[in-house]
């Protein structure tokens, strides 16, 4: 039972509200996030690898996974002084969905399907500070905290407090929910937030962020025919994306552009990553579970949804 007993006090904790609002150093914004970054960073590290796997698990090619874990680790590494010691880890999955997220704590997935449309190192960047910015943004831990206080109530603080839940329980409820609670949408403003933390990081490792016009391009391709109106959507229309970009490339980033010290490194991209990419053998088949569940953690693709 004493396992238990944080588990539950924590809870209880988080359903009065004590540990009230805080300003988050990366965003600048006051937002209340009772869980803390031990819990982030264990729940993120808990559900990593049931998550890789449900999506095909990961590339093993390891030339594959230095270049993306480089470019990963370059970019968190501008976190420092928002977000000390993170557990940064970069997965890039072996599997044909288009798609990234982030989990808590620092957990990054980047897709090779996704990886595949991409044409340059500078709109991976771009994906991958997005992810980084959700992490350092604390968009999980804001939503699950309101999940969790909606729904916490109910089953899962009736199983802790009758000592058959702990770790187990909440980890298959973190993971197994796909639709409900935890891997949920960030709205659209978490999407635009993450955004414009994706161009500041890119911009602060020398990649040149007008990738983003080509990112939002491709995703947009990539749903296409499965539009629905943008107010009913997690995310907001790529349309959308491209210009609170353009207007960032306009005024705070003017000076990226067409200066040789931000480059996008398109002959990198082919000649150490795209190339080892092609080499790979076919995705393995997933249950197609990963594909029809729209609402993983942060999913790009999903723009119709
Ligand atoms: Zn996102």
């Amino acid at each position: 039972m004493r396992q238990y007993f944080f588990l539950v006090l924590t809870v209880s904790v988080l359903i009065l509200g004590l540990a009230g609002c805080e300003v988050n150093k990366a965003t600048g914004r006051s937002q209340f996030v009772p869980l803390g970054w031990d819990w982030e960073i264990a729940l993120g590290a808990e559900a990593q690898p049931e998550l890789a796997r449900e999506y095909g698990g990961s590339v093993q090619d390891p030339r594959l996974v230095a270049y993306v874990n480089d470019i990963g680790h370059r970019l968190a590494r501008h976190t420092v002084n928002e977000v000390p010691n993170l557990p940064w880890e970069f997965t890039l999955l072996d599997s044909d969905v288009i798609n990234a997220f982030a989990l808590p704590g620092g957990k990054v997935f980047f897709s090779r399907g996704l990886a595949a449309r991409l044409t340059d190192e500078a709109q991976m960047a771009l994906v991958l500070g997005h992810e980084i910015g959700h992490v350092t943004a604390r968009h999980g831990a804001e939503r699950l905290s309101q999940t969790l206080v909606a729904q916490l109530g109910a089953e899962l603080a009736g199983s802790v407090l009758s000592g058959q839940g702990g770790w187990g329980e909440l980890t298959a409820y973190v993971v197994g929910q796909g639709a409900g609670a935890y891997l949920l949408k960030f709205n659209r403003d978490q999407e635009s937030e993450a955004d414009r933390l994706g161009m500041r990081y890119m911009v602060m490792e020398g990649y040149d962020p007008s990738a983003i016009r080509d990112v939002m391009r491709i995703l947009a391709e990539a749903s296409s025919g499965q539009r629905q109106p943008e107010f009913l959507s997690t995310h907001p229309y790529p349309e959308t994306r491209i210009s609170q970009g353009n207007r960032l490339l306009a005024n705070e980033y003017a000076h990226t552009q067409n200066n040789p010290n931000y480059g996008r490194f398109a002959d990198r991209y082919q000649r150490q990553f795209l190339r080892y990419l092609a080499e790979l053998p076919p995705s393995p088949d997933i249950d197609g579970f990963a594909l029809m569940r729209p609402s993983t953690w942060c999913m790009h693709c999903a723009l119709g949804e």
